[in-house]
């Protein structure tokens, strides 16, 4: 059964009924696949792409509010011209195809717990990023970190509805390595937010590696590494490959896990470089 809501009162009302054999349908496109993943449909979904709460992204001030139900192409397109969200801008706008960008939403991208090469993840973690998850009897704001280790054990009738994102004047930068050149899953993602002073010298560091373990996370050991050093991208690389070994790498059909490991250093060299705008 499908049930397309007009609003999101509607939706959670739905989503509350319907309990465990309930879901919400953001883009579909991972919920599209579950056959070929050998995954069995839930009995009801819930569509969510019409809630105009959830579609809508607030440029303010202070923060930036994105709507879990906005489309990786609308995101790219609603960052374009805000140089401090490179980062976010490119994890939506250089993910999967233009095909999935504009269905796939950032809500179904953070939500999907067996996903571990989600890009819009570490791009969030490395901005930190806070999530409200909203049911019929309320609202909650927790750190993206949280919710992803809630996600898988959210109770039926919760929806993702909201990511907020603090205003900085940090340089960002997302690099991703895929095997071939679209359509494919990235074998490692390095978003990095930095800020730097006059002479590049590193004040803070965010520092998120997707796709190489099960779930994203922060790189906490070459963030204080790179502290108070002049960001030089070659010395990233060398320093990050001397703390790689922190990382066990998931294991997949794809590569082994010694080989996501391996490009971690290369992707760090990259993404400093990509922030410094070299
Ligand atoms: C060919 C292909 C290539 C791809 N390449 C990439 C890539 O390179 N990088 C990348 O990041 N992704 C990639 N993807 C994955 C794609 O981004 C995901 O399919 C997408 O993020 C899921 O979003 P969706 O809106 O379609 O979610 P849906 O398919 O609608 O839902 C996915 C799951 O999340 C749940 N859900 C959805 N929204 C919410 C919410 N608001 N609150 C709670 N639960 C929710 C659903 O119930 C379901 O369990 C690719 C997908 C395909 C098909």
């Amino acid at each position: 059964m499908f049930y397309i809501a007009p609003s999101l009162a509607t939706a959670l009302d739905a989503l509350g009924d319907y309990g465990p054999e309930g879901a919400a349908f953001a883009g579909g496109t991972w919920i599209m696949r579950a056959p070929i993943r050998h995954q069995l449909l839930k009995a009801r979904y819930v569509a969510i792409g019409k809630i105009p709460e959830l579609t809508e992204i607030r440029i303010g001030a202070d923060t930036i509010e994105i709507g879990a139900a906005v489309t990786h192409a609308a995101l790219a397109s609603a960052l374009a011209d805000l140089p401090e969200f490179t980062v976010l801008a490119a994890a939506a706008g250089r993910s999967a195809n233009p095909a999935i960008r504009g269905l796939a939403t950032i809500g179904g991208n953070l939500a999907t717990s067996d996903f571990s090469a989600a890009d819009c993840v570490p791009a969030l973690l490395c901005l930190d990023a806070q999530t409200e998850v909203s049911s019929r009897s309320g609202r909650e704001r927790m750190r993206l970190d949280t919710f992803l280790k809630q996600r898988s054990t959210l109770a039926p009738g919760r929806l993702l509805t909201k990511v907020v994102v603090p205003r900085s004047r940090a340089k960002s930068a997302h690099a991703r390595l895929p095997l071939r050149k679209a359509g494919d899953y990235p074998v490692a993602i390095v978003s990095l937010s930095l800020d730097v002073d006059t002479t590049n010298h590193v004040r803070a560091a965010r520092i998120a590696i997707g796709s190489v373990e099960t779930v994203a996370r922060r790189w906490e050991r070459l963030e204080t590494a790179l502290l108070g050093r002049a960001l030089d991208p070659a010395q990233a690389a060398d320093i990050a490959a001397d703390l790689a070994g922190e990382f066990a790498g998931r294991d997949s059909v794809e590569v082994p896990p010694w080989y996501r490991v391996s490009v971690l250093p290369g992707l760090i060299r990259r993404a400093t470089a990509a922030a410094l705008g070299t």
